[in-house]
């Protein structure tokens, strides 16, 4: 087995070894002999502790060794990333406070250090302390002003803070997205270090209509229809075709009572983005009931089906035609679609209606065996997943619980 703990400790080492060299040959004409085996010492005295094991003395030789000034900065924030990398929060800290400390840091310098302290505080799950660091570094409106916003943004995500999500993104929009700066304006960072990619212009609305829908779902459970159509407004406006704020719009039209209205939105997702239409199929099925228009929802799923075969529709209108015509009208159907959509799923729906309508014992037994068996398969698949991380699960979440990108889950086909 790979020692992990060991390789990490040698990359540190020789990530160290490397910028001391590269420190040393940058200062190979002007650095007096006796400075560049002290540091020397101090590199090998500090490398000597990593691989024993003891890194708070490894810490203190390397801080020991170099005097801190523009070129040595970068070598510390490299040593304190990699120990944040490695899970060692606490020594990353330590780094970066001791950077922080030194009176002889230029202002860029010290924000790119608050920086990557406040990224320590995030890793670390103190959140409010991060959070008070990284609105220093926005109100000083330097170079660090976009990553600072960005980062305030994960923060208010975890704490479900939507009304200052929404005001942080709006931030980000009118500063401009950072990745249309050039090589030349971007500032010093280093992006392995970031908590999360930042989001570009198109990102930031998705993710802002999103904050919006979290906030109408809030005013649901609450009961203020009016604020929560105020907050779908919002999201619209931000996302013309988020298919949530339309999930949302039509059940907040079916609950004031009007069917009519939340079946035309909800429609609409057909054409907006159909991979989600299967969301909106027990809402639609609720409003033309209350609307005993059944017959009408038959005929307009099976309009559907013939314009494009989707799985879950295929399932959803078995299930409706068994409900109202019986087990044979929902074989049948099943049946006509089976070779087009030879899955598991669909198989499993089939051998679910044929043991209601069957007689014979032994083919009673057989049937019995496939259809737990084939449940337990179905069961296993997963029913939605993350179109850029590939994550996977049997839940809709709006916001990739493994890539935090929103908008990415969707229904499996
Ligand atoms: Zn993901």
């Amino acid at each position: 087995m790979i020692d992990f703990g060991l390789v990490t400790l040698l990359v540190i080492a020789i990530a160290v070894g490397w910028l001391l060299a590269w420190y040393e040959a940058k200062k190979k004409y002007t650095l007096i002999k006796n400075t560049t085996s002290n540091l020397n010492r101090g590199y090998f005295l500090g490398l000597n502790y990593l691989l024993n094991e003891q890194p708070d003395q490894a810490i203190d030789e390397f801080l020991n060794a170099f005097e801190i000034n523009s070129d040595t900065v970068e070598i510390y924030l490299v040593l304190g990333s990699l120990f944040r990398r490695r899970g060692e929060v606490d020594r990353a800290i330590r780094v970066h406070q001791d950077l922080l400390a030194r009176p002889n840091l230029d202002p860029q310098q010290q924000s790119q250090v608050q920086l990557a302290l406040a990224r320590d505080y995030l890793s670390a799950g103190l959140l409010d302390r991060a959070e008070r660091l990284l609105e220093e570094l926005v109100a000083q409106g330097g170079e660090y002003r976009h990553s600072a916003i960005d980062d305030l943004v994960n923060i208010y995500e975890q704490e479900k803070d939507w009304h200052r999500a929404i005001e942080a993104g709006e931030m980000l929009l009118k500063i401009g997205d950072p990745n249309l700066l050039t090589v030349w304006q971007k500032p010093k960072e280093n992006v392995f270090d970031k908590p999360r990619p930042a989001y570009n212009d198109a990102q930031i609305q998705c993710a802002l209509a999103h904050y919006c829908c979290e906030l109408v779902e809030h005013a649901m459970v609450m009961g203020d229809w009016l604020q929560a159509k105020q907050y779908l407004k919002q999201a619209m406006a931000y996302d013309r075709n988020s298919v949530r704020s339309s999930l949302l719009l039509g059940q907040v039209e079916f609950q004031l009572g009007h069917p009519k209205e939340a079946i035309k939105l909800l429609k609409k997702i057909r054409h907006q983005e159909p991979v989600y239409f299967s969301e909106a199929l027990p809402l639609l099925d609720q409003c033309y009931r209350a609307l005993n228009k059944e017959d009408e929802w038959l005929a307009y799923l099976k309009s559907c089906l013939v314009e494009q075969v989707d799985l879950s529709l295929l399932l959803f209108l078995a299930d409706c035609l068994q409900k109202t015509q019986g087990d044979s009208a929902a074989q049948r159907l099943i049946l006509d679609y089976l070779p087009k959509q030879p899955t598991p799923s669909v198989l499993q729906r089939l051998l679910v209606y044929k043991m209601q309508s069957c007689s014979h014992e032994e083919m009673m037994i057989t049937l019995t065996l496939l259809q737990q068996w084939i449940t337990h398969v179905v069961e296993l698949s997963p029913k939605y997943q993350c179109g850029h991380c590939g994550f996977s699960g049997k839940t809709l979440h709006w916001m990739c619980p493994s890539c935090k990108r929103w908008g990415t889950v969707k229904p499996l086909a």
